[in-house]
């Protein structure tokens, strides 16, 4: 079976006593010839219904507010950076190159550290000091010991998010405890095609083919949807240069503003104590911006 799952759009006109409820959809042949993917989270306008069986067929996808590649979705709108306090512990390099990759794709994100019972208050007053003087505000919580879920909940109230994180921090443990059960039961054949949220649905009649993902998205209580497996343990960069880097750091975000009108003296500047920098090196993350600055150089140089 190569369905996807489409639910249909709370705001579809017309659909009122359909709304929320999900339809079997193939993919129109056409699309897949002019290499248009759909990705989950896509919002798609699906037509040929048959409401009493719930088929359909995917006829077109809209333009999409975000993507992220690993793993594949479309229109996230938070990502969840996830941390432990302890096994394993936080290395302020990892958390870095996490927090740029976040920065660079353009996605909310919000900073969490799980596994709040393995450690004392001081640690968590530790870390919370640390990552305030870089410019972000952590939430902490116990996946375990299920507390400290509210801030995190109402945060993802009616959004599709993404978890992402180093493995062993509980990424997986974290998705399985905010999903919701009540929607879709594990034994329902239908829940392992469960791929594609939200579509407009139109009459029009037509047959297409599938594409497989292994992606779905789960409704989470708080009403929206987040992503069933974690996203990348391993921050490419990818989207990152040279230049882009300096604004993935709030710190230099933070002098430059303080500096204003004035800017650093050269439009090209990458803040290395060039003349005129208005970017001073005085802070604790400043050798991991010298360090990824030189990694990225030399991947720019080979490319
Ligand atoms: P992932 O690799 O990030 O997906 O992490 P997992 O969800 O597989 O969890 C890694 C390990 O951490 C598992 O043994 C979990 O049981 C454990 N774990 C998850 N959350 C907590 C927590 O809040 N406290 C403690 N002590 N262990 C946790
Ligand atoms: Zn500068």
């Amino acid at each position: 079976a190569n369905f996807m799952r489409v639910i249909v759009d709370a705001t579809a006109p017309g659909l009122d006593h359909h709304r929320g409820s999900d339809l079997l959809c193939v993919v129109r042949a056409l699309l897949k010839k002019i290499r248009r993917r759909v990705l989950v989270g896509d919002r798609v306008l699906v037509g040929a219904v048959d409401w009493t069986d719930r088929r359909g067929m995917i006829e077109d996808v809209f333009e999409r507010r975000s993507e992220v590649v690993d793993p594949p979705v479309a229109n996230v709108d938070r990502l969840v950076v996830l941390f432990s306090l302890d096994q394993p512990k936080p290395e302020p390099a990892t958390l870095t190159r996490f927090l740029v990759e976040a920065e660079s794709s353009g996605i909310p994100f919000v900073l969490v550290f799980n596994k709040v019972e393995l450690v004392d208050e001081q640690t968590i007053a530790y870390w919370e000091d640390r990552l305030r003087s870089w410019g972000y505000d952590p939430l902490f919580l116990s996946v375990d010991k299920q507390s400290g879920f509210t801030a995190l909940e109402e945060m993802l109230e009616g959004q599709t998010t993404v978890v992402v994180g180093p493995s062993g921090v509980g990424k997986s443990s974290l998705i399985n405890a905010l999903r919701c059960n009540q929607d879709i039961s594990e034994e329902d054949p239908i829940h392992k095609l469960v791929e594609q949220r939200v579509g407009t649905v139109s009459k029009k009649s037509g047959k297409g083919k599938h594409t497989t993902r292994h992606v779905s998205l789960l409704p989470i209580a708080s009403g929206g949807f987040l992503a069933d497996t974690p996203g990348f343990n391993q921050p490419s960069l990818m989207k990152v240069t040279k230049k882009s880097l300096a604004e993935t750091f709030p710190e230099i975000r933070k002098a430059l503003k303080e500096n204003e009108p004035k800017k650093c003296l050269f439009n090209d500047c990458v803040h290395l104590g060039e003349h005129g920098c208005a970017v001073k090196g005085d802070w604790e993350r400043y050798p991991y911006y010298l360090q990824m600055l030189d990694e990225i150089k030399i991947r720019e140089e080979i490319q």
